[in-house]
Order: C-alpha cells, then structure tokens, then sequence
C-alpha cells in the first residue's frame, strides 16, 4: 500500500475530477442533456450524480423564511439560478418522479460513455435526513435507490454521493456491506484527499473521493468574486500534482450559468488541465492507505454542517 499522496500525480500534472450532481427534475430535462452536449464536443468525461425518483426540492421553501437561507438566496439570485418551478416544486404541487418521467434522459450520460453514479432517490429527504435515518432506514433508502437504479441500468450503481456534503456512520456502515459491493467508492465530502473514513473510532474501507473546490454559489458574491472574474479565481485553486475535484450543478453550470461553464471547459484546455470522471482517480488511489477523520462543520458560503476530512 501507498501512503505518500505525491506519488499518485506528476508533480506538474494538472487534473480535475469532475462531479456533476443532478438533483432535480428541470436539472435533468434541461441542464443534463446540455452538459453532455458541452462534453461530447469537448472531448471531455465526467462523473454525473443522478437523482432517480422524486423531485420534492420545492419543500427548500420553508427555509426561505430562515434569515440566513433568504441572504443566501438573495446573494446567489438564486430564482435567476434554479427558475420559479424548481424552487417551489414539492410544496405547491406533488413531486415528480423523474425516474418514470425522463428514463431517457437517465440514460443519456452511460449512452455518450460518461460514467454515472448515485445521488440520491428523493433528494429532498435525504439531504434533509441523512444524519437522521436508522440503521434501517439507510438500508431501506439504499434498497429503493437500488432496484429503481437496476430497472434504469441494468446494474448496481458503482459509486455514490449523498446530497449536501452529509454522511454518517449508518451511510458509512452501509457502503461497507455486501449491499453494496458494487460500489467502488463515494464521494460526498470536503477535503484534499483520497482517503478511508474513520469515525467514531471506526475505520470504514469503502474509498472517499472529496470535493477539494468550492462549489459556485459558495464563491459567488464573496470576495468580490463576480460572474466576470469567477472562472479565473476557480483555475487558480487548481494545482498541478495534487488532487482536484470539482462539483458542479446541472442546475447551475447546465442551465443559467452554463456559457460560463463552457468557457471554464475552454481555459482548462488552454492550460492543460486534464478533466476526468471520478472512477480515473479511483483507479489512481484505490490502493491508497490514507486515513482521514470526518468532522462536521461550517464552511464559508454554505448554510449548515457539512462533511469535512481532516488529519486528526
Ligand atoms: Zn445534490
């Protein structure tokens, strides 16, 4: 086993794994298909996160009336970035199931040899109920997503990501059981790293990939950082011989934000930063020994406590 992180890159390697979480229904319909058009034309493979059956985001609306959550939305445009619909889908009418609705476009990433994983099945309630959930009902959850992901795919998922940078010791637990031998590794938190998990005196064998940039409503509006000056602050997170991920939304960069993606794509290969979907860098770090310990904490730009790796 390896444990010294410099020997999985070059020292001038630029690479950047990239995550696209899909949450919604309007994210599927519209933001996927266009995100994988762009990668298509580019040349370029990513890792998409799918939500596989309801769409209850609308019920985010309640935490409009939170202070905090309504600064955040104002500072983020955020009726402007997710659209009227998505943001009240659940909460005025019934969620629908993007898994019966739009199969099709489910399966456009695997048809265009981009490599998917699982987000969530009703991404609402897990980003709501992670920490929450028995050991029970993970397993009930995990079991729902898995024969819907069956009848879409034809197989298991391969790797996962919970919503909202959230995990657990159930979700953990789980990803280690032979429920889920499938699953090569998940990729739901914050760090710098490849690594296992160790928490709560537990040491978990399942590897995390971590998302090491921040997302673009976290920077945007903060620092100064406008829509104009947004790309080249995120290429300059980017560094050469180490790990790189980025996630992006197919709400986000898809849709309202998605001329901006396309020149981010661009400079990228004007730089020669490799962009690649998460399962090359499991290929890279499978073997890692790194261990890592999850915390929970604030980070700047996002409400709540969010799962972050740290040496000790
Ligand atoms: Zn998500």
């Amino acid at each position: 086993m390896t444990t010294n992180e410099d020997t999985f890159f070059e020292k001038d390697e630029l690479i950047l794994g990239l995550k696209i979480d899909v949450d919604t229904y309007r994210g599927t319909k519209k933001g996927l298909p266009a995100l994988i058009k762009l990668l298509n034309s580019e040349k370029i493979k990513g890792t998409f996160f799918l939500s596989i059956g309801k769409d209850n985001m609308g019920r985010n609306i309640w935490r409009i009336f939170k202070p905090k959550f309504l600064v955040k939305m104002l500072r983020n445009k955020a009726f402007k970035l997710y659209g009227f619909d998505i943001l009240f889908r659940g909460f005025l009418w019934p969620g629908p199931d993007i898994g019966k609705i739009l199969k099709k476009l489910l399966r456009l990433p695997t048809k265009f040899g981009q490599e998917i994983a699982l987000h969530s099945y009703d991404h609402y309630k897990w980003q709501m109920n992670i920490n929450k959930f028995s050991q029970e009902q993970v397993e009930k959850e995990f079991r729902k997503a898995n024969i819907r992901w069956f009848k879409l795919f034809g197989s298991p998922p391969s790797a996962m990501g919970n919503p909202g940078w959230q995990l657990s010791e159930e979700w953990l637990r789980l990803s280690d059981s032979i429920i889920c031998k499938d699953v090569k590794y998940r990729s739901d938190t914050r760090g710098t790293t490849c690594c296992r998990i160790k928490y709560n005196g537990l040491t978990f064998n399942k590897l995390q990939i971590p998302t090491t940039l921040p997302t673009y409503d976290e920077v945007i509006g903060r620092k100064g950082v406008t829509d104009e000056t947004y790309n080249e602050y995120l290429l300059s997170l980017i560094e050469p011989g180490k790990l790189n991920v980025l996630t992006i939304q197919a709400e986000i960069e898809g849709i309202a934000c998605f001329k901006m993606f396309r020149e981010f794509v661009q400079k990228c290969k004007h730089k020669g930063i490799k962009i690649v979907p998460l399962s090359e860098i499991y290929e890279k770090f499978q073997n890692t020994g790194k261990v890592m310990n999850l915390h929970f904490q604030e980070i700047p730009g996002r409400e709540g406590q969010l799962a972050v790796l740290k040496n000790s």
